[in-house]
């Protein structure tokens, strides 16, 4: 049942996260540019007597809130993001993702005084480029939080599901310019080395698991046609459901590019031009509290459905108990991620009122297992037994 004092709290709190939804649209801002964004988030947690920490962890539109009730207890983490697509806007919604998470980190802080513990609501900036996250995770941001959530808008209702691992490979050949016509003998062709790893990749194709899916492009690869190319520069994506498979199957590519570099003669230098994405591991235990909590208060069954795509919340999944479920905000009017359209869903009415309840449920699933040992043992028993890292 949800207490009279979260109903009330709603009444306040309700108006001021569609606004900040609102406030964002209006507002978009790129990967790691969001600071109208940040700062709106942090005046509001500051409001609720979070204490915020801006400009956080090197990350200059990133933050952390907490609010402390000094009492030894659990700490939940929401996430919140808020970077917009060039061009579109709030596309993916992360205007509405992260009023949700700011929500119910202060639906939260009113349920867990006589609990105890804490509560965390992590800006996690720039997830639509190089994503905060892994970030976090190399600096010990997660480190003495116990479960981590996140609420994702969509076109429906979906429990925690999974996502693809990600391995952003880039290849880089180094050869020899030299007169295509007069000298080709003094060269050493780049771009051959590219073009024989892009064959080579295309034929590997064939063979991998289902599960899997591989994109390269070659970004650069020569001047003039009379000049031998001495650089070409590659980039893939490497993606499978899961991460040890994807591994083996990043050091099979790097085979095929050896091969290009091998055969031509030149040099080659293996980065990765982005953080890599660990595939979602949905905490079933927190999700089934989840799902349960939906249906006793708001009627609602969403067991049909699981989130999916690739993210790097993947990657905290592997360092707390998460769970990443998506709501719907369209209204059973369906549009493609990252439009315009979707855009323009986030701040609907109705979109409002299924954000309202996205944070309630947040808040209730963390309440319930700050507050019950047995249960919170459970979700990290789960935990310990499923993590790769
Ligand atoms: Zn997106
Ligand atoms: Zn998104």
């Amino acid at each position: 049942m949800i207490p009279e004092r979260v109903k009330e709290l709603g009444q306040e709190l309700y108006p001021k996260l569609d606004k900040l939804t609102k406030d964002l649209y209006d507002n978009p801002e790129l990967a790691d540019e969001e600071y109208f964004a940040s700062n709106s988030h942090c005046d509001l947690l500051r409001e609720y007597g979070f204490t915020v920490e801006e400009n956080f962890c090197g990350k200059a539109t990133g933050f952390r809130a907490v609010y402390d009730t000094n009492k030894p207890g659990l700490n939940a983490a929401f996430l919140a993001e808020y970077d917009a697509l060039p061009g579109i806007g709030h596309g993916c919604g992360h205007n509405i993702l992260g009023a949700v998470s700011s929500g119910a980190g202060i639906i939260l802080k009113h349920l867990i005084g006589e609990t105890g513990g804490k509560v965390t609501v992590l800006g996690t900036p720039a997830e639509e480029s190089n994503g905060a996250k892994p970030h976090y995770i190399e600096n010990g941001v997660f480190d003495g939080i116990d479960l981590v959530l996140m609420a994702h808008p969509a076109d429906a209702w979906y429990l925690s599901g999974s996502s693809q691992a990600l391995i952003p490979l880039q290849f880089e050949f180094f050869g020899k310019s030299a007169h295509a016509a007069s000298a080709p003998e003094m060269g050493q062709n780049a771009l051959d080395a590219g073009v024989i790893t892009y064959t080579a990749v295309n034929a590997l194709k064939g063979h991998i698991a289902r599960t899997s899916s591989v994109a390269g492009v070659i970004l650069e690869g020569g001047k003039a046609p009379n000049i031998v190319p001495d650089y070409c520069l590659m980039r893939y994506y490497v993606r499978s459901a899961d991460r040890t498979y994807n591994v083996k199957l990043a050091e099979r590519i790097k085979d095929c590019a050896k091969a290009g570099a091998s055969a031509t003669g030149t040099y080659l230098e293996i980065t990765k031009f982005e953080p890599e994405f660990i595939n979602l591991l949905t905490n079933e235990t927190l999700s089934g509290v989840y799902k349960a909590t939906a249906l006793e208060e708001f009627g609602l069954d969403i067991s049909a459905k699981r989130s999916f795509g690739s993210g790097d919340i993947g990657n905290v999944s592997h360092v707390c108990p998460t769970i990443n479920p998506y709501f719907d905000i369209s209204g059973g009017e369906p549009c493609p991620g990252h439009s315009t359209e979707k855009a323009f869903q986030s701040v609907t009415d109705y979109a409002y009122e299924q954000a309202h309840k996205a944070a309630l449920l947040l808040a209730l699933t963390a309440f319930k297992c700050m507050s019950g040992p047995a249960l919170y043992k459970a979700v990290r028993d789960e935990f310990e037994k499923s993590r790769i890292i």
